[in-house]
């Protein structure tokens, strides 16, 4: 197991596989995504070298993120490979949902596990103003054959914008009631590109726990391992309420996640300095270079990221690195 010098442990790996986004969020790429650099993303071969190393180090489970993981062609190919992976027991894919529905039976049958699908209001107007285009149907359609594939775990990632979406946090618990998945709202967090947008929307998911809590919700008792985020449960709903709040006390006390871009750098926070490059230890004939590059790596793992100081680390968006 990969344990770093404050004694956490690492079973989760989110490997972006792209850093091209084909949505605006105004919160992330307001003007597009621009490639300021050669497109060097993963291979396969290196995907495998990469998934099997984390997985020797006892990571179990995977994300496949973004940029928008959807726009690379050989997605079910990449999701088959790690779900065969020995020691990876779940494969999950975050996206916009750009395409959900005519791909998610084909990824289901690579193996998908869990998908978390972005949508940030069941307005269509809303959305337009947030995302740049106007394609909520196709979205709420995925979300929905997501379900009937036989996804087992699907989330809603919905980002808390004070003056978007904010006022219509009723109508998304509401939709999330009869619904069998999770809404998880990601409290906005500042990058190096979004200082202002970030200063005029910033809203403390603490707060709307807080409103969640009068209102029959009932927090859900989970596992030391299972990561940083909140989950809420009600006697009258199908869909549960979870939380994302990096500005929350505590927060990075109970991280167990590692991040890969698509570039191959080893990124210890989301909100580090630098990434750590992974491509000059992968070696076919002799594995433990990379897993022993990996461990050494990890001594270097901050106690906590800087975000209420306003320090964001390397990070300019979100889609960089996959969130
Ligand atoms: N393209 C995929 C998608 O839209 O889900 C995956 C990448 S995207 C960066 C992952 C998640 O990060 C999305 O749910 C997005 O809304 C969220 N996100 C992006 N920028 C953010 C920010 N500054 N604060 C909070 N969440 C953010």
């Amino acid at each position: 197991m990969l344990l770093d010098p404050q004694g956490r442990s690492f079973s989760y790996l989110r490997l972006s596989i792209t850093d091209l986004c084909n949505y605006r969020c105004n919160y992330c790429l307001p003007d597009g995504f621009k490639c300021d650099h050669k497109a060097h993303y993963l291979s396969l071969d290196e995907i495998a070298a990469i998934v099997k190393a984390f997985a020797r180090h006892g990571v179990n489970k995977v994300r496949i993120t973004g940029g928008e993981p959807a726009l690379r062609r050989d997605l079910s190919e990449i999701i088959a490979l790690v779900k065969n992976t020995p020691g990876i027991d779940k494969v999950a894919l975050t996206t916009n949902g750009y395409q959900l529905s005519r791909h998610i039976k084909s990824w289901r049958s690579a193996g998908l596990d869990a998908i978390n699908v972005s949508c940030d209001s069941l307005d269509p107007r809303m959305m337009q103003a947030i995302i740049g285009r106007n394609n909520l149907d196709a979205i709420l359609q995925g979300i929905d054959d997501a379900i009937s594939a036989g996804i087992k775990q699907v989330k809603v990632n919905t980002v808390l914008l004070k003056q978007h979406n904010y006022q219509q946090l009723e109508q998304l618990i509401n939709w999330a009631k009869s619904k069998p998945l999770t809404l998880r709202f990601i409290e906005l967090m500042q990058t190096a590109d979004n200082g202002d947008y970030f200063n005029a929307n910033h809203v403390s998911a603490e707060e709307v726990g807080k409103g969640l809590l009068s209102d029959g919700w009932v927090e859900t008792l989970r596992a030391k391992n299972a990561g940083p985020a909140r989950e809420f449960s009600h006697s009258e709903a199908i869909g549960k309420i979870g939380f994302i709040a990096p500005y929350s006390k505590d927060f990075c006390a109970t991280c167990n996640r590692l991040r890969v871009s698509s570039q191959g750098k080893l990124h210890l926070c989301l909100f580090g300095d630098t990434g750590y490059e992974l491509r000059p230890f992968i070696n076919s004939d002799d594995p433990t270079i990379l897993d022993n590059a990996i461990s050494q790596f990890l001594t270097y793992k901050a106690d906590s990221h800087f975000l209420h100081q306003g320090y964001s680390g390397a990070t300019t968006d979100l889609a960089m690195l996959g969130g």
